[in-house]
């Protein structure tokens, strides 16, 4: 174990970085680093092995702990040493920190715990997230997408095997075939699952080539999801078994898609109600008269009664957002805006300035209100 890198400096981070930084420096580099991406690089995989073990010491607080007292010594009791073993295979290790999905949303994944780790049997496959946008008129009337999901799928070489001949299996050399490692490490003694073999004691003979004896492999697949009317932002929907393969035939994890409806030009959305702004004339608010209104469902049109005030809220009853639960579908809201004119020619300005005059303070009945009942700031 001589002339082993310091954990810290193999992460580039500081000995009193926060567990967050640290975490989050592992995810670049072994983004970086990943055999996927560095194909038959063999330094590249030594890089992502040894971020594989300082993540794996320095991301969890009892053994970060033990390695600031006692540095790499903590982990070279008697147990430690062979192959590596006791700490997590670096492959897994990733998984698990970035919860299997590689194809976006990498910020979320990482605080929503890593993905379904064995019970007994066959180890099942992570659950996968994927952040879909939508627009606000797909989530009013629902919609069908098709997703492009990069995944673990069951291997086109050997199947679910994970064997070249379909059944060449051998005890695992790490655990001697308990699944189980005990680990000394340091001042702590513990036992856990056998990184090598994931606990089920046995190893494959003859590993495929193409999956290196996993029994899946990543692949770009399509993936059509059904969302129903009336979705909002923060809604989620589970597609049962579209997540990650499991190892060796075991069953797949779920995809999980969380859905981002896309702010709209001039709706706004409050539950099931949809708000909007429409601008009338002055002149129109005055005299009354007819406005045409946008809504999800085409063009409609409401009457302006003489002496509209602006602010008026109208209520088209239904135009709203479709009910996600089956219920009655929302209201629209439209609110008027009375649009003052700002650009008056002099002739213009001269009719209204005289039609002000005219109209006196009788016709004034909010203004006259409001400073009566102002009147003791003025006076004082
Ligand atoms: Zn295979
Ligand atoms: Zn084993």
């Amino acid at each position: 174990m001589a002339g082993k890198r310091d954990y810290y400096e193999i992460l580039g981070v500081s000995k009193s970085a926060s567990a967050d930084e640290i975490k989050k420096a592992y995810r670049k580099l072994a983004m970086q680093w990943h055999p996927d991406k560095n194909q038959g690089d063999k330094a590249a995989e030594e890089k992502f092995k040894e971020l594989g073990e300082a993540y794996d010491v320095l991301g969890d607080e009892e053994k970060r702990a033990a390695y600031d007292r006692y540095g790499h010594q903590a982990f070279n009791g008697p147990g430690g040493g062979a192959g590596g073993g006791g700490f997590h295979d670096p492959m897994d290790l990733f998984r698990e920190v970035f919860g299997g999905a590689f194809g976006g949303g990498f910020e979320d994944m990482f605080g929503g715990g890593g993905g379904g780790r064995r019970k007994s049997g066959k180890q099942r496959g992570s659950d996968l997230r994927y952040d879909l946008e939508m627009t606000l008129e797909e989530a009013a009337r629902g919609v069908e997408k098709e997703l492009l999901i990069e995944r673990f799928v069951a291997c086109a070489t050997c199947g679910t095997t994970g064997s070249k001949s379909g059944s060449g299996t051998k005890k695992c050399h790490t655990c001697g075939g308990r699944g189980v490692v005990t680990r000394s490490a340091g001042i702590f003694v513990q036992q856990s699952e056998c990184p090598t073999c994931h606990g089920s004691g046995e190893l494959i003979s003859d590993p495929c080539d193409t999956c290196h004896g996993e029994g899946r492999e990543q692949k770009e697949t399509r993936i059509k999801i059904r969302i129903p009317a009336g979705v909002d932002t923060g809604t989620r929907l589970r597609s049962t078994g579209n997540g990650d393969a499991g190892l060796r035939g075991g069953p797949s994890g779920d995809l999980y898609v969380f859905l981002i409806i896309k702010k709209h030009d001039f709706f706004e959305r409050d539950g099931n109600d949809l708000l909007c702004e429409v601008p009338i004339s002055f002149v129109t608010a005055a005299l009354g008269g007819e406005t045409k209104v946008p809504t999800l469902d085409g063009q409609a049109s409401i009457k302006i009664p003489t002496g509209t005030q602006g602010g008026t809220v109208f209520r088209l009853k239904e135009k709203g957002m479709s009910n996600l639960s089956g219920g009655r579908r929302g209201d629209l809201h439209v609110s008027l805006q009375v649009e003052v004119p700002t650009k008056l020619n002099i002739e213009q300005q001269e009719k209204l300035r005289a039609f002000g005059e005219s109209i006196g303070e009788k016709n004034k009945p909010m203004e006259k209100s409001f400073f009566a009942k102002a009147k003791r700031f003025f006076d004082l």
